[in-house]
């Protein structure tokens, strides 16, 4: 691609790091963008700019907040000895959409996948098997997709926890959820995690 400007070889070149966008899609952006106001393209920067520099994830569940403790965990209308295990954020968004789970998350960060090189070391996994072991927690929920990553997270997870005091649960399949939990409609998915199943049920069915 040629380009008539150093600066918006630059912008485009910038806009095309994000996942999905190409460089077609990147110069289509641009241009829009210059074709508001100035002060629209400031606040998209700025807004960026301010989540990278405040964005802060919650001690206990590892949730996005703009709080120490996120306003999930510090509700007291919660359940706090429910905590659903998911993968990112966005299946908080999508189980909180559903308005009917009432405990509370622990977001992993992501699954154990070899392929990606992601090992169990770089997900919040030890301080969910702490918060178990501390005997805080009274049922554990398993929301990960039903995929190979998201078995094989399950599973690694279960060990270390199956000897403690706990139940451990994992949102109804079949039901419902296809390769990720943050596409499934909420009626479905709030009716998978409502009719859970026992994990050890989980893993003799799939
Ligand atoms: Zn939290």
């Amino acid at each position: 691609m040629e380009f008539s400007s150093k600066l918006l070889e630059k912008a485009v070149n910038e806009m095309a790091q994000l996942p999905g966008i190409g460089k077609r899609t990147a110069l289509r952006l641009v241009l829009h963008l210059l074709k508001q106001p100035k002060e629209q393209t400031q606040l998209l920067a700025s807004a960026l700019t301010q989540l990278r520099e405040d964005i802060r994830f919650c001690s206990r569940c590892h949730n996005i907040s703009d709080e120490e403790i996120c306003y999930i965990c510090s509700n007291p209308a919660r359940e706090q000895s429910v905590v659903c295990v998911v993968e990112d954020i966005r299946d908080v968004m999508a189980l909180e959409n559903t308005g009917l789970y009432k405990g509370l998350y622990h977001v992993l960060g992501g699954k154990i996948s070899p392929i990606d090189g992601v090992g169990p070391s770089q997900l919040n996994i030890p301080s969910l098997v702490e918060k178990v072991k501390s005997g805080a927690v009274k049922e554990i929920i398993f929301a990960l997709s039903s995929t190979m990553e998201g078995d094989t997270t399950n599973f690694y997870i279960y060990r270390q926890i199956k000897d403690s005091d706990v139940i451990v649960s994992a949102i109804a399949r079949g039901i419902a959820i296809g390769d990720e939990l943050e596409y499934a409609d909420e009626v479905t998915l709030g009716r998978s995690i409502l009719h859970r199943i026992p994990f050890e049920n989980a893993i003799k069915n799939s």
